[in-house]
């Protein structure tokens, strides 16, 4: 078939035309500068040198199950559930011997229990059918665990495993937003914009004093802007104080 002399060009002029590549996904800005947030995080770090996550367990395996748990609840909630639990449980097969209905016995205090327990079973069976009855260190793995989505993984591979991950919570949301140090639509987008900013000296324990951060001062309904250390920094139009209060070293908690 011989084409017509138009149709020839648009067919070479289409092989010859570069690729689009698909469109990057545009996630926002910290307003923060990078002076700004060394003296944030260097604060929080005055005040918990070495902060810790409130959730209790006793190995890597109990700690997933108390982050899956923790789902819509406390973490104080979650500890006195698992109080009970960890001291008879701390290995998948022993969870599995447990069985549901017992599990369910031991979390029934819980939100949302009876998914939380059949999820817990069936991530216990896929780590000894197929991790050897280990907690897998990769992030791209644990989500392929039952009822483990995002937030949770970056919380085991952090904590257990000492990888520097933020995992978006609701207090971490929050202030992504409210204060403006990364703000964005959805959790993914919070996440990817404070690990880029946040210095690299930071980072690792920027997760727990961001939430304890939130949990306790910059709170939901109303924020403690009077007992706030970083009031004179922040940039939120919620804030109702700018003086700073004083840096009192806390411990972990
Ligand atoms: S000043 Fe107020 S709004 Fe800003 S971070 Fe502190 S508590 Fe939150």
């Amino acid at each position: 078939m011989v084409l017509p002399l138009c149709e020839l060009s648009y067919r070479k002029l289409m092989a010859s035309k570069p690729k689009t590549k698909p469109a990057k996904k545009r996630i926002g800005r910290s307003r923060y500068s990078r002076d700004q947030l060394v003296e944030i995080f260097s604060r929080f770090k005055q005040q918990r040198k070495e902060p810790k996550g409130e959730l209790d367990h006793v190995n890597a395996y109990t700690l997933l199950v108390a982050v899956v748990l923790s789902a819509q609840a406390t973490d104080v909630g979650v500890n006195k559930a698992t109080k009970a639990l960890f001291a008879i449980v701390d290995t998948p097969e022993k969870m599995v011997t447990l069985g549901e209905e017992e599990l369910i016995q031991h979390i029934r205090t819980i939100g949302l229990f009876r998914n939380k327990a059949k999820n817990v079973i069936l991530l216990s069976k896929k780590l000894i059918s197929e991790f050897d009855s280990q907690v897998p260190q990769n992030r791209d793995t644990l989500v392929t665990l039952p009822g483990v989505g995002r937030k949770t993984a970056n919380v085991v591979v952090s904590m257990a495993f000492g990888q520097p991950t933020i995992a978006v919570d609701t207090h971490i949301f929050r202030l992504g937003n409210r204060v403006g140090l990364a703000p964005g639509k959805t959790t993914d987008d919070v996440e990817a914009i404070l690990e880029r900013v946040i210095p690299e000296e930071f980072l690792y324990h920027a997760h727990h004093w961001l939430i304890l951060h939130g949990r306790y001062i910059c709170k939901a309904r109303k924020p403690d802007c009077e007992a706030c250390i970083i009031a004179d920094l922040c940039k939120s139009k919620e804030k109702t104080c700018d003086v700073p209060a004083p840096v009192i070293e806390r411990g972990a908690g």
